[in-house]
């Protein structure tokens, strides 16, 4: 090789490989940016006034979007918490892991920690991760025991810092979990939980409120509820600040908007649609105190912010919270949380999992609108190719490599994508601009599969599948190729399904 060609080659290469030293190697912010997850909690596709909404004005958010990517046509994997919050940390469909369905207060780590999560292939790319605010995937082993150390817990799968609260706000216990312990636990005042007990039993009640179980004990530790939204703004602005001089991860889980929506005085009355849309304003005001966090320390530039929901919106009457005073089941003055879409958290109209999902990144994205078909599921393999991390065999099995899609540059996105409800079917389908339902539109009597071109019908109200049944036929396929479990029309068909033999009850 000791030519003049030979050197050519030689210097080539070195010139080769220093250059995929510098890209292993790349400087913060270049190909590593800060990842910031913003995930709301049952914000609905009409809920932020980037997405169409009037009687609630979200200015942050608004912020965010005209910045950044906003997307049109993104989607939770589920439509309630804790599958959709299991899909985007694990890159797996939750229906394919039992146990998945929403969680109580005492249920062990839903995520087992030889798993590959979000958190643990960003901190393998050398990210300070952190999460904050609500967790809802299971703490410890099942009965969770808060007057211990709580393990395993976030730590144990990825992230080097949590504060958290364990379940949901209706749920106990209604105490703060810093990293394994719980926030001013008295040892002389231990918590104890009673699941038996219902809410609006009068058992229920912690801080005025009736929860899912009861809860004594734990007094000093319990949090308070109109102050949760301010705390979860502060733990999460001390992350970013606390980490500034390394890449990091914040996932940070708000409370806003689950029920019971107790936003802070300051921001009663913000909104033109009742406690729910002033519970909107105030997540906004979230959003606002976390972009003014990176503006001060000059990392907005650099900082891959992602905003998005866990599920749809729902207009809830706050059910026992109104009979005792709490919300506002009247107040809606018309808001529609989901916009333009049939159905609501909780269904698999598109309602349930289409949800607001803004990309900013001023270093790389163009700011636009995008019609690309986007599930969370891809977050955990898109956001590996970004840091030039591989997924170990096995892991992550549903996510998808969509990174173009999420920096806008692919118009198009996911070719089919799966919705689910709670802890599995139902399901929703999509293969482009086509919508299956297999088990029907819900109507009563109409069990058979559903079939809806949203590009002309984008509320699902016109059923096209007697009218393609080979296109039903094939989407069929294509979905039991994915679960395994065949849709079984036939019988569902004459049968109605589990919710509506209940009503009938
Ligand atoms: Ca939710």
């Amino acid at each position: 090789m000791n030519t003049g060609r030979g050197r050519r080659i030689m210097t080539r290469r070195l010139a080769a490989a220093g250059a995929l030293a510098l890209a292993a190697g790349a400087s913060h912010g270049a190909d590593r940016p800060n990842v910031v997850l913003i995930y709301a909690d049952d914000i609905g596709y009409g809920d932020l006034s980037c997405y169409g909404a009037v009687k609630v004005k979200t200015p942050h958010c608004d912020r965010l979007a005209a910045a950044g990517v906003r997307f049109t046509d993104a989607h939770t994997v589920a439509s309630v918490c804790t599958p959709s919050r299991y899909a985007l940390m694990t890159g797996e469909y939750a229906f394919r892991k039992k146990g998945t369905g929403i969680a109580s207060g005492i249920e062990g780590l839903l995520i087992h920690t030889n798993r590959t999560t979000l958190a643990s292939m960003l901190k393998g790319a050398g990210y300070a991760t952190g999460v904050v605010g609500k967790w809802h995937l299971g703490l410890g082993t099942n009965p969770t025991d808060y007057n211990a150390p709580i393990r395993p817990g976030p730590r144990e799968i990825g992230f080097d810092s949590a504060w958290i609260l364990p379940a949901t706000g209706d749920r106990v216990p209604c105490v703060w979990v810093e990293n394994d312990r719980v926030v001013n636990l008295d040892p002389a005042d231990p918590i104890r939980l009673d699941y038996s007990i219902r809410r609006g039993d009068p058992g229920s009640f912690v801080n005025g409120i009736p929860r899912i179980g009861g809860q004594t004990g734990g007094t000093a530790a319990l949090w308070k509820d109109d102050e949760m939204s301010l705390v979860i703004a502060q733990k999460g602005c001390e992350f970013i600040e606390k980490s500034k001089g390394a890449p990091f991860f914040l996932f940070l889980a708000t409370h806003n908007i689950h029920v019971p929506r107790v936003p802070n005085p300051r921001f009663k009355g913000t909104s033109e649609c009742g406690v729910r849309g002033d519970a909107i304003v105030e997540f906004d005001w979230i959003v606002g105190q976390v972009l003014d966090k990176l503006d001060a320390l000059g990392l907005a530039g650099t900082t891959m912010v992602v905003l998005s929901s866990d599920n749809g919106g729902v207009n809830d009457n706050n059910g026992p919270d109104a009979a005792h005073g709490i919300g506002d089941p009247d107040g809606t003055n018309g808001h529609p949380p989901n916009g333009p879409l049939r159905g609501t958290k909780g269904s698999v109209w598109e309602g349930g999992t289409r949800v607001p999902f803004i990309v900013r990144w001023p270093a790389k994205v163009k700011p636009g609108v995008s019609g690309a078909l986007v599930s969370q599921v891809d977050l955990l393999a898109s956001l590996a190719a970004l840091t030039g991390q591989a997924i170990p065999a096995g892991q992550a099995p549903d996510s998808r490599d969509h990174l173009a899609a999420l920096l806008g540059t692919d118009a198009t996105g996911r070719e089919t994508l799966l919705e689910q409800s709670n802890g599995g079917a139902p399901f929703g389908f999509r293969h482009g601009p086509w919508k299956l339902l297999p088990r029907g539109d819900g109507k009563k009597g109409g069990g058979g599969p559903a079939l809806f071109n949203l590009a002309d019908d984008l509320g699902e109200t016109n059923n096209l599948a007697a009218a393609q049944p080979e296109r039903v036929a094939a989407m069929t396929a294509e979905l039991a190729a994915i679960t395994g479990q065949t849709a079984a029309p036939a019988a569902d068909a004459k049968a109605p399904g589990k919710a509506e033999r209940r009503k009938r009850r």
